[in-house]
């Protein structure tokens, strides 16, 4: 399978070459050059599958060339071994709710699916293919500590954090630096989290430091992310409607980045039988309203009870517009561009209706989804995270949705005491957290002095 720039201005590369490459050298995101279809038997057939025997079917596809059935499944169990559940991400039953529970990994939240299969595929293209990678993000809470649970320990790999000293909550800061293996660098920098990205950035353009020293990016546009999530939208079909295809089911996903919704997407473009896609966001909603009337437009960003989902422009929206503009890169790069000048774009009606065919989205502010914690406790005695009930809030009068859950409840207890007074119980990962021994460093959020932080560091090993 070779991969593509949504913005046309790259050879076709291999599977390999995209995960390493992250972002495409022409600002644009990689994409299959096709998207493999599964016809009705194989679904059905699929649909008995475990999810690390289905990981396999789903993934190698897009693989091919590369890297071979042996060594996917081989890599697939090693991936989900930390993970909490037999089933990795368990359907479950919340009164008449279906709720697929994704927070079973190291970290209690979504990401843990993706990156800690991200985490052993850098492991075997490293070793496979030679060279080290230095991994730098900067991170406002969720995806830091799976990053770092992803590659923590691996010989060939370092992993750079830039955190906002004092802005992520004590339980996502704990997560990170309580984490003592030799290859992971927790930096709380003295600014805010646009402060962390900025110089993330700007270390990523500086051409020379990048190739000397390797390095690599996490975040969500890496290609290979997306696809792990892919997987489990296959899972739930095959759980709720044991392989029947006449069946199609609807998921409601807590929405941020768009990159678990994108892999539903897929999903579905893959040909498995989804009826719509529910984009759930808090009460940043760039992504409804677009949905909902065609105009793409950022507004200021709030701090919110989801905090996960607290973003504006969504790093993998691009992904969906390239398919939605009929694979043509030059509008994609036409309405990119619109974007930088003007801050918005708007597409014409007939793409507005195609969107409205798949897509159905919704804002919850912040009372309804301590409301929907509280209702959906006082019916069912299950305790949604914020996230998920932001979801659960958007999926509410539509028949056979599945509901994304995207963090354990435990994880935003706050939010939770407020809006049902008690706390959920802690998974094994989330107890004693604030006991453990932390190694973190405190450094200015200039971009020389965080470079200069990672030649010493690097320096010394
Ligand atoms: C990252 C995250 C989301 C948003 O997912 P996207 O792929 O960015 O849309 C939702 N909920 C939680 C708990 C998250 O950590």
């Amino acid at each position: 399978m070779r991969y593509l720039s949504t913005r046309g201005g790259i050879e076709p590369v291999s599977f390999s070459q995209a995960v390493m490459m992250g972002l495409a050298t022409d600002g644009g995101l990689l994409l299959p050059e096709s998207i493999p279809q599964v016809d009705e038997a194989t679904l059905t057939r699929w649909a008995g599958l475990s999810f690390t025997e289905l990981a396999v079917e789903v993934m190698l596809p897009y693989m091919e060339g590369d890297i071979g059935r042996d060594e996917l499944a081989d890599l697939i169990p090693r991936s989900y071994a930390q993970f909490t559940s037999d089933e990795v991400t368990p359907l479950v039953a919340a009164g008449d709710l279906k709720i697929l529970e994704l927070f079973h990994g190291p970290t209690a939240a979504f990401k843990d699916v993706a990156l800690q299969f991200l985490g052993k595929l850098f492991e075997l293209l490293l070793e496979r293919d030679g060279g080290r990678l230095n991994i730098i993000g900067a991170t406002s809470g969720d995806t830091g500590s799976a990053a770092i649970y992803g590659v923590r320990g691996q010989a060939l790999i370092d992993i750079f954090i830039l955190y906002p000293k004092g802005r992520v909550s004590p339980i996502q800061e704990r997560q990170m630096i309580t984490v003592q293996d030799a290859n992971v660098h927790n930096i709380a920098i003295t600014g805010t989290f646009d402060d962390g990205q900025r110089i993330v950035k700007e270390l990523f353009n500086d051409l020379e430091f990048k190739s000397e020293y390797s390095l690599g990016a996490v975040n969500s546009i890496n290609w290979a992310r997306i696809l792990a999530q892919v997987v489990y939208y296959f899972y739930a079909w095959g759980r709720v409607n044991g392989g029947d295809c006449g069946k199609k089911i609807s998921f409601s996903v807590p929405t941020g980045n768009f990159g678990d919704i994108f892999a539903g997407y897929i999903a579905k473009r893959m040909g498995l039988p989804v009826d719509r896609l529910i984009l759930a966001t808090n009460r940043n909603d760039i992504l409804s309203r677009f949905v909902n009337t065609g105009l793409y437009q950022a507004g200021e960003v709030f701090s919110t009870i989801s905090p996960s989902m607290d973003i504006q422009l969504s790093s993998n929206f691009e992904r969906y517009l390239y398919f939605l503009m009929d694979e043509d890169s030059s509008q994609v790069s036409a309405l990119m561009e619109q974007m930088t000048q003007e801050g918005k774009f708007e597409i014409p009606p007939a793409k507005r209706a195609q969107v409205a065919e798949i897509f159905t989205a919704t804002a919850t502010s912040e009372e309804e989804t301590r409301q929907q914690i509280k209702e959906t406790y006082e019916q069912t005695g299950y305790i949604l995270d914020p996230h998920t009930a932001v979801g659960v809030h958007a999926a509410r009068g539509m028949d056979d949705v599945v509901c994304l859950a995207t963090a354990h409840p435990a994880k935003f207890g706050d939010a939770v005491k407020e809006a049902i007074g008690i706390e959920a119980s802690p998974p094994p990962s989330l107890q004693n957290l604030m006991e453990k021994e932390t190694r973190f460093e405190v450094l200015d959020a200039d971009g020389d002095v965080i470079r200069g932080y990672m030649k010493a560091t690097l320096a010394a090993k």
